[in-house]
């Protein structure tokens, strides 16, 4: 039998194959050209066994099946040439798998994604591990590409268009459960015995017992199954993404090869496919969504923010969680469902207890929507000791302190967890605004004090800031960068300062939307000016999702926001007292109904003129007043931090952007998109803001000190 590297090859005596993929030096298996040679010549092998009866094609690897292609290989196709070429090697392996004389099994477990997924579907037969881990998905379009291995042509055919466009075009994924209802997966086995149960599939195959075939209802029959039905879905499918197809091409890319294939046959489709990856391939798009792509594993490494491989990092397996309020009952379900042991803390049993119904009903909803497998949750939940004394907290290796946000309070904190706790057990704080330094002072620790910044609502959004303080050390920051990680979070390393990075750069933002409203403009028009852009929803509305009362107190926290006098503050403070909080409270600057967004308020009186600039062309795009009000703004501040130094290179400040707020993905982020408009025509529109408006528009030094126009760091990555 011929040795393989990457593959664990075998034959049973019945004529059973198994392929078990293990790439070699990696955690993980991604799809490189080792791995295709290898799998090319064990199929080889098996065309020539005449015995050969079934394949069984899993993975070695504990992390899961397959996480896709190598991105690093994507990134690196030059020309369309090279990339329709990689793209047909792969669709002519996977037509291999399909064309076997004999039946072939995927066993799948963990991550089953992409190429992975492909491959799968090349497969006569699915069976799927039931556990929390388990996703099966066609992820590459958030990635700017179109799956091209086939995967907009057998996922339709396997599921149907249905079900299959909003997987594709959305990126999403299914476990094991979903994926068996939607016929993606023919069986399910169980997390203990998962060999036991492919084992027993196996035989039954064998035995000539076909799994049950999937059999849709008579609505789904008509629109996947019939022309006409088809025809319905896909009008439907272009119209949800007529808005966003112009900013992400690969949207109407998939679905004109899953169009073609369902019309003309699984060869043209292919053919198609290819076409259509080859073309959004290297659009502008592709490239920053494959930048951010990098962006984001580069700030996962803690390497990369303590500028060593040298980290003497201690290791965090339980944490304490101070105060279980909004903020630090999202913390510890997230610890919880992460695999930590956690000791929830608050000053009484009464405040401790709810924190724990809302962790309970944030668990709940997580099992109800597929995320979490019943005995993850009930694991979870487990794993939390609720606590009003101080006792417990002494076990933790590290302690998140989620309090009120009060200096004087937060500093008493921190000196009695200093007095009590073992010297070596971390530090951090949740503040949004307070000074990690000051809080460190009172400890006699202050190396292993560091800011830990969440964003609310805590299981949501992707990012955390890590934030250094004067004396943390760079085994406090690597162990809190490996704990944001072990979170599911990209950590963002930052320095002190006040909003640290995302909301210091969102706040001029926010601040110009408010005055824009106080000067008199719609808004729904400011909002929708944003979205035009590429925002995913309005400055107005995103501070009525964050409240109206945590935005007057940011207000009240940034002075250094505005330079110019704002009317923000007072704006803000005046509509909490009218109960305006925002969508909690049922009204902001809209109004709900049900949670749902109805009539905006009424403007207040304008008290200054409502001018605005002239649209101007900015590398080729139309950029309106509003538009460049605000989207200005953002950038100036974007460009100030890094002149303070709050993070080192541009592209943090991207990835930060676009990960705490999500900022228009396609563009790449702000100083990426200063880029693609060019400094020199970025300083000349904001001077021309600064005399119309004031000051606050004023270029940052960063915009005008001489620098190599794009810093090598932010292409590379
Ligand atoms: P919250 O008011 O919902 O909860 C605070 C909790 O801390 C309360 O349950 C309170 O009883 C408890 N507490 C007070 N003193 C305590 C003590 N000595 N020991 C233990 N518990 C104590 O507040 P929140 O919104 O969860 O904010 C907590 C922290 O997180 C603040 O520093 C805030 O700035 C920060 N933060 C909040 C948000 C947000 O959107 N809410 C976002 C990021 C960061």
């Amino acid at each position: 039998m011929s040795t393989y590297e990457h593959l664990h090859v075998d034959r049973d005596a019945r004529g059973v194959w198994t392929i078990s993929f293990d790439l070699a030096g990696r955690a993980v298996n991604v799809f490189n050209e080792s791995i295709f040679r290898e799998l090319t010549a064990a199929l080889d092998q098996i065309d020539r066994d005449s015995g050969a009866k079934l394949l069984v094609l899993r993975s070695a690897k504990e992390a899961g099946f397959f996480v896709g292609a190598d991105v690093n290989r994507i990134q690196d196709l030059t020309t369309p040439e090279e990339a329709e070429l990689a793209i047909k090697s792969g669709q002519d392996l996977f037509q291999r798998i399909e064309d076997l004389k004999i039946p072939s099994v995927a066993a799948i477990h963990g991550n089953c994604l992409g190429g992975g997924l492909e491959m799968a579907l090349a497969c006569t037969y699915r069976i799927v591990r039931d556990d929390g881990s388990t996703k099966l998905g066609l992820p590459e379009t958030q990635l700017g590409v179109i799956p091209g291995w086939g995967g907009t042509q057998r996922l339709p055919r396997q599921i149907g268009l249905q079900k299959a466009a909003p997987m594709i075009l959305t990126g999403s994924s299914k476990n094991a459960v979903k994926a068996k209802q939607a016929g993606l997966a023919d069986a399910v086995a169980s997390t203990e015995n998962f060999d036991s149960d492919v084992a027993a599939f196996v035989n039954q195959l064998l035995a000539g017992k076909k799994p049950d075939k999937h059999s849709p209802k008579l609505r789904d029959r008509f629109l996947d199954g019939t022309v006409l039905g088809r025809t319905i879905v896909m009008r439907m499918a272009r119209k949800q993404i007529a808005k966003q197809s112009q900013h992400y091409p690969a949207l109407p890319a998939a679905l004109n090869a899953i169009e073609t294939g369902l019309k003309q046959g699984l060869k043209p489709g292919l053919a198609k496919e290819r076409a259509e990856f080859c073309r959004v391939l290297f659009t502008p798009t592709c490239r920053n969504l494959l930048g951010l792509f990098f962006q984001r594993e580069m700030a996962r490494s803690a390497e990369t923010w303590v500028g060593t491989t040298d980290i003497d990092a201690p290791q965090i397996k339980t944490i304490a969680v101070l105060g279980a309020g909004t903020m630090g009952a999202g913390i510890a379900q997230l610890a919880a469902t992460s695999g930590f042991q956690v000791i929830l803390k608050d000053i009484d049993e009464l405040t401790v207890q709810q924190g724990i119904k809302q962790i309970t009903s944030l668990t709940e909803k997580g099992v109800r929507k597929g995320g979490l497998s019943r005995q993850a949750a009930d694991k979870a939940l487990a794993a939390i000791t609720p606590t009003a004394e101080m006792q417990p907290v002494t076990q933790a290796d590290l302690v998140i302190e989620a309090i009120v946000e009060r200096m004087d309070i937060k500093q008493k904190v921190f000196s009695e967890l200093d007095q009590q706790l073992p010297p070596q057990v971390l530090l951090a704080s949740n503040t949004s605004s307070l000074s990690i330094s000051d809080m460190a002072a009172v400890t006699k620790r202050a190396d292993k004090v560091a800011g830990l910044h969440f964003f609310n609502p805590v299981h949501k959004l992707p990012l955390v800031e890590v934030v250094r303080a004067k004396e943390t050390s760079a085994n406090t920051i690597a162990a809190l960068v490996n704990v944001a990680k072990a979170l599911g979070k990209t950590p963002l390393v930052v320095a002190e300062g006040p909003g640290f990075l995302v909301n210091r750069i969102l706040f001029p933002y926010f601040d110009e939307a408010v005055r824009l409203v106080v000067e008199g403009h719609p808004i729904q028009e400011i909002d929708r000016e944003a979205k035009r852009f590429g925002m995913p929803m309005g400055p107005l509305e995103l501070l009525d999702t964050v409240g109206i009362d945590v935005g007057a107190d940011v207000a009240s926290h940034l002075p250094m926001a505005s330079v110019d006098e704002s009317p923000t503050p007072k704006q803000l403070a005046e509509m909490v007292v009218q109960g305006r909080r925002g969508l909690k409270s049922g009204k902001g600057f809209y109004d709900y109904k049900n949670g749902k967004r109805d009539q905006p308020m009424p403007s207040p009186v304008s008290t200054s003129s409502a001018q605005l600039p002239l649209a101007v062309d900015l590398n080729g795009e139309t950029i309106s007043g509003i538009q460049q009000r605000l989207i200005l703004a953002l950038i100036n501040a974007a460009g100030q931090c890094l002149h303070d130094r709050i993070v080192e290179e541009p592209w943090m400040v991207d990835l930060g952007m676009v990960l705490g707020t999500g900022f228009a993905p396609f563009r790449g982020g702000p100083l990426r998109l200063a880029e693609t408009w060019g400094r020199d025509r970025l300083r000349e529109q904001l001077n021309n803001l600064a005399d119309l408006f004031g000051p606050r528009f004023e270029p940052s030094p960063f915009f005008t000190e001489s620098r190599t126009a794009t810093p090598a760091s932010h292409n590379s990555v």
